[in-house]
């Protein structure tokens, strides 16, 4: 039998032991955990993402600020915003969702967030603190990847982990967790990308494969191994006249095929992605105490 990935009940689990730390740090006196985010333009899925957000530092009794900016806004004025922030001592975490304006540099609002408010943790500060495995912030995909795999019962030690996808925010930062000398970790890695040509020969080899191209069917039962487990980051919005919205969301991996050759695999929606909001709930709370989960 496949075991299904239950990512909900995981991120569920993940925030109950949360809210217990938080009423910790309340009793005791010390500021509750601060997370402003930041959104610019109307990107509904963005827009979507920034709800949740605030949603669930409500729910864990948390100091939310959202600044909503439409699309015209300058960049000086953007990173103007990101410095009033980085000085205010109630916010531990500040998050600019992506993806920005055009006109806008990325590169620049990630540089300029304070490395030690970086909750998304894509400030070069942290990027290297995660390379070379000391304490710092985590991309919240990726760190959500590690307990999934640690909670399920799928641990990574020893195993050889083929990751699809080579960005900033999933694909690197995974295979960089999943190399580190740890017993949650210490796997061996491939990195598949788009310059690889034949990704199914190293798919076929691979006790976990980790599916982060952003494509519908990237991954297809042929290209598995009986036995492997499979974790879909993808969110993909393909169009299906039957949905009320218009359009139903598929992961990187074809379920039907993939499924049955599975040890385990994570579903779409329900597997990898409420882990994201958990972990970055985590991140603003370690951005607050200084305690760091990895
Ligand atoms: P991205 O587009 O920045 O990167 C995709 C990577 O996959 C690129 O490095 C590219 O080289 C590689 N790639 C693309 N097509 C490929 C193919 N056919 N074969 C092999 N490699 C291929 O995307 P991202 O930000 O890394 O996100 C990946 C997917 O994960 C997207 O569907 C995204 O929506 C989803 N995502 C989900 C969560 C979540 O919370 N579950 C969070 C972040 C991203």
């Amino acid at each position: 039998m496949t075991q299904l990935i239950d990512g909900k009940a995981i991120a569920l689990q993940i925030r109950q032991e949360l809210k217990i730390e938080v009423d910790k740090l309340i009793f005791s006196g010390k500021p509750v955990p601060g997370l402003a985010v930041i959104l610019v333009g109307e990107n509904p899925a963005s827009q979507a993402y920034v709800g949740s957000k605030i949603k669930a530092c409500e729910e864990l009794g948390f100091l939310s600020v959202s600044e909503r900016y439409p699309e015209t806004i300058t960049e000086e004025f953007l990173l103007e915003r990101i410095s009033l922030l980085n000085q205010r001592s109630d916010i531990h975490g500040i998050l600019v969702q992506m993806p920005l304006p055009k006109h806008i540099s990325e590169k620049k609002v990630i540089e300029a967030i304070d490395y030690r408010k970086d909750v998304d943790g894509f400030h070069p500060v942290n990027v290297g603190k995660l390379v070379i495995g000391e304490p710092g912030f985590v991309p919240c995909t990726p760190a959500g990847i590690m307990v999934l795999l640690e909670r399920s019962g799928n641990l990574p030690d020893g195993k050889h982990v083929v990751v699809v996808g080579r960005s900033n925010i999933v694909g690197k930062p995974i295979a960089n967790l999943l190399v580190q000398k740890s017993k949650l970790a210490n796997a061996t890695v491939t990195i598949c990308h788009t310059g690889t040509p034949d990704i199914a020969k190293f798919t076929r080899e691979a006790d976990i494969v980790i599916a982060a191209a952003g494509k519908p069917n990237a991954i297809t039962g042929d290209m598995i191994k009986d036995g492997c487990v499979l974790i879909d980051v993808g969110i993909n919005r393909i169009p299906d006249s039957s949905a009320k919205s218009g359009y139903r969301l598929v992961g990187d991996a074809h379920f039907e095929s993939c499924a049955p050759k599975c040890k385990a695999i994570t579903p779409v929606p329900g597997g990898v992605g409420p882990m994201t909001i958990a972990m970055l709930m985590k991140n603003t709370f370690s951005g607050a105490t200084g305690q760091f989960f990895y």
